[in-house]
C-alpha cells in the first residue's frame, strides 16, 4: 500500500475538473485506487488497513475482471436506489474498524448513509452489524 497527495492522481484531478462540485466532497477522503491511498489528510492506521481489506477483496477477483469491481462499486445502482455492492464491500472494512478500532455502529451507520451515498437501509446495517458483534463478542468471550 503506498500512500501518495490527493493532487497527484490524474484521475482524480480529471473528475474534479469535470465535476468541480465533487472537488470539496472527494477531498474529505481518502481514496484508494488500485493499491495507492491518495489523501490530503493525516493518513491513520485505520484508514490503511480499511484500504487493504478493499484491495485484498478485489483481489480475490480474476485480474480480467477487476475493472468491474470499480464499475460495480461506484455506478451501480448509481445512487439512486440503494448500492447493494458498495455495502457489501463498505461493511467489510467498516466492520474490521468496529471490532479493532472501536468506532461505533452508529457512526459507521452514519458514515455508509451521508458519504457512501445511501448504501443500504439504515436499520438494516445496523442489525447486520449488531449481529457480526454479537458472534464476534461471543467467539471471543466478550
Ligand atoms: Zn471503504
Amino acid at each position: 500500500m503506498i500512500v501518495k497527495s490527493q493532487n497527484k492522481s490524474k484521475l482524480l484531478n480529471f473528475i474534479k475538473s469535470i465535476f468541480p462540485c465533487l472537488k470539496k466532497w472527494i477531498e474529505r477522503f481518502s481514496i484508494c485506487i488500485g493499491e495507492i491511498i491518495y489523501t490530503n489528510l493525516p493518513i491513520a492506521m485505520n484508514t490503511v488497513e480499511h484500504e487493504q481489506i478493499h484491495v485484498d477483496r478485489r483481489a480475490k477477483w480474476p485480474k480480467w475482471l477487476r475493472w468491474m469491481w470499480y464499475v460495480l462499486y461506484f455506478t451501480f445502482p448509481v445512487p439512486i436506489l440503494f448500492a447493494y455492492f458498495r455495502w457489501v464491500e463498505e461493511r467489510a472494512a467498516y466492520l474490521y474498524e468496529i471490532k479493532y478500532y472501536g468506532r461505533s455502529i452508529p457512526s459507521v451507520v452514519d458514515t455508509l448513509w451521508h458519504n457512501y451515498c445511501w448504501t443500504w437501509p439504515r436499520p438494516w446495517m445496523t442489525r447486520w452489524f449488531e449481529k457480526q458483534m454479537k458472534e464476534f463478542n461471543e467467539a471471543n468471550g466478550i
